[in-house]
């Protein structure tokens, strides 16, 4: 109840109590009451009134919330076709409000995630459509039933709302994979139910999820994952956790400086050489991008990747690299030198834009380059689901004789059961598992597993992050295909790469420090 309806009731109770006190004592002296039982007349000139008031108030205060559900109902009828409070934003809030303080002792993680199935402005635009209102009812469903039956949270520590195209999602759990658990569930179903409804956009689930922060107010975890959600969206990713740099850094003069930088051509290609410890030889590199600012000097990734993701600049930057080293492949082509396999950093949900098989194929024709020079690293950073799209990607890649390896593995949402899943060539064990394999016996066990479990799957391995020789060692014993690190080379601007190419011929035996 708001102030200004708080004083209306205020003044028609103080108002009823005076004016039926008036009436029943005027009552009460005509048949003398007053006189002869004092104290019962006077307890019933204001326990009467009051009692009227009482009812009075609960009766307006019924009928307003009754009104507020019908209207929340409706609401609900319009976006979802039925009517529940069950999924409407402002109830949400409430119920989430009240549970985050209640779970504010007891040391869970709680967590917003906020998911559209497919681009928000594309499921806002069509949310009048009928398919696409019985398509976000049978994801109300999917949600109901998913807490309900699976983990028995719905009315304890669970809450969802839609709202304009977004899911709204929040749950409680101490799981490691919870959120992945969550994320996989929901979009094996959005792939589901849209096979069953004759939808007209292209489904792609795009996830944004923040651990709740208990000092700030609900409405900043909210916005929180709703920033997250649109960074998946603007980089094509599935799911992105929120990070406070988000807001910090992606200031308008920090886009327009990275666009800028773009036209100006101030981002420049280092090549990483990658050996093979059964050919002995260096076989390929990675290109690795830099930032070649004339105000900041050179950058490493780290320092502007987020900045470009969180603009959705990224795939501006993946094509620029791209092209850059598909350029540089041909000039050392028509130059006669000689030339080995580059690979190319690619987030997977690139895969998922239309044309993006086509503007690879149409850049490697137009700068007249054989496709067995490039192979392309992506990061297995989605759900399961997808998986089945993006194989059928990574096939017709393979098919015009592209390589694909998978990026990272072993962290974040690579797993096993993808590698046979998805039909990579080479697999590139992430560097936190190379760390210490000289001096850790399990970590090098692992690291043994990893390979093995590989190679069982007809999988190339490389070994990322290897910065000394005790490690080569290991990862020989191991029987690790080829490595990448330090030890070999550091990244290198394509001039010294040039030159390392010629020092380090094909029949080259050692690789050199
Ligand atoms: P990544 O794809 O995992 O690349 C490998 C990173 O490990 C590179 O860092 C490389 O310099 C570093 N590295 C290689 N060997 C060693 C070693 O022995 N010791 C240590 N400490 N580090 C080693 P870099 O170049 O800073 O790149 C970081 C990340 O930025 C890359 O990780 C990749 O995810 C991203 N990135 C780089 N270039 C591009 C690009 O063109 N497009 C996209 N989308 N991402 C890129
Ligand atoms: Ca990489
Ligand atoms: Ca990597």
């Amino acid at each position: 109840m708001n102030l200004r309806r708080r004083y209306l009731a205020l003044f028609i109770t103080t108002g009823t109590i005076f004016l039926a006190g008036f009436v029943l004592s005027f009552i009460f002296e005509l048949n003398g009451m007053l006189k002869e039982h004092p104290a019962i007349a006077i307890l019933l000139i204001i326990l009467v009134p009051a009692v009227i008031s009482a009812a009075m108030f609960f009766f307006m205060r019924f009928t307003q919330e009754t009104q507020k559900k019908i209207n929340l109902e409706n609401e609900n009828l319009y976006a979802l076709g039925k009517k529940t409070t069950f999924f409407n934003l402002a109830s949400f809030e409430v119920r989430v409000s009240l549970l985050k303080k209640s779970f504010l002792n007891r040391k869970k993680k709680q967590y917003i995630t906020i998911f559209s199935a497919a681009n928000q402005s594309v499921m806002e635009n069509t949310s009048h459509d009928e398919s696409i209102i019985s398509f976000s009812a049978k994801i109300a469903d999917f949600l109901t039933s998913y807490f309900d039956k699976d983990k028995g949270l719905l009315h304890r520590d669970s809450a969802f709302a839609y709202n304009k195209g977004l899911f709204y999602v929040y749950t409680v759990s101490d799981e490691d994979d919870h959120i992945k658990n969550l994320v996989n569930a929901i979009s094996n179903d959005l792939f589901r139910i849209a096979e069953d409804e004759d939808l007209h956009v292209w489904v792609q689930p795009f996830f944004g999820v923040t651990e709740v922060n208990y000092e700030s107010p609900l409405i900043e975890d909210i916005e929180n994952a709703s920033i997250a959600r649109d960074v998946s969206e603007r980089n094509f990713e599935s799911l992105t956790f929120y990070h406070e740099s988000f807001r910090k850094h992606s200031s308008k003069s920090e886009i327009d400086e990275i666009t800028k930088a773009l036209t100006n051509n101030e981002f420049v290609v280092y090549y990483q050489p990658k050996f093979s410890l059964t050919a002995k030889r260096f076989v390929s590199s990675e290109a690795l991008v830099r930032w070649n600012s004339p105000t900041h000097g050179l950058l490493e990734p780290s320092k502007f990747i987020f900045i470009a993701e969180n603009a959705g600049l990224i795939h501006s930057i993946d094509t620029y690299v791209f092209n850059r080293v598909c350029e540089d492949l041909n000039e050392a082509k028509r130059k006669g030198r000689r030339v080995l396999p580059v690979s190319i950093n690619f987030s997977l949900h690139e895969f998922y834009s239309m044309n993006f098989l086509d503007s690879v194929i149409s850049t490697i024709e137009k700068h007249d380059i054989n496709p067995s020079l490039i192979e392309i690293e992506i990061t297995e950073s989605t759900s399961q689901t997808n998986t089945f799209m993006a194989s059928s990607v990574i096939r017709k890649l393979r098919d015009h004789g592209i390589r694909v390896l998978m990026d990272d593995f072993g962290v974040g949402f690579s797993n096993i059961g993808n590698l046979r899943k998805m039909p990579f060539d080479a697999v590139k064990i992430d560097k936190s598992f190379i760390d210490n394999i000289e001096s850790d016996k399990k970590a090098s066990a692992i690291v043994k597993f990893l390979i093995e479990l590989c190679q069982a799957n007809e999988l190339e391995v490389i070994a990322e992050g290897v910065d000394n020789k005790d490690q080569v060692e290991v990862l020989k014993k191991a029987k690790c295909d080829t490595i990448q690190g330090f030890y070999y080379s550091r990244p290198i601007p394509k001039a010294e790469y040039e030159k390392f190419l010629i020092s380090n011929p094909f029949e080259r035996k050692e690789g050199k420090r």
